[in-house]
């Protein structure tokens, strides 16, 4: 039930818009240099507003 934020790490470039934007649900694995979803129910509206700054194209919502 609900939606999940996901992020498609083939896409992902590892720029860190995402967690820069919205520390709250996307944290960038240095080591993979790629984003992790650390909160997928997703959070304020600050998702959207890292989805619009992903180079990447790489974070949407899964329905569940
Ligand atoms: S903004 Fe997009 S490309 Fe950049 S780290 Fe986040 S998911 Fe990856």
């Amino acid at each position: 039930m609900g939606r999940k934020v996901v992020v498609d790490q083939e896409r992902c470039v590892g720029c860190g818009n995402c967690q820069s934007l919205c520390p709250e649900v996307f944290r960038l694995d240095l080591e993979l240099a790629k984003s992790q979803v650390i909160k997928p129910e997703g959070g304020p509206d600050c998702v959207q507003e890292a989805m619009d700054s992903c180079p990447g194209g790489a974070i949407s919502w899964q329905e569940g």
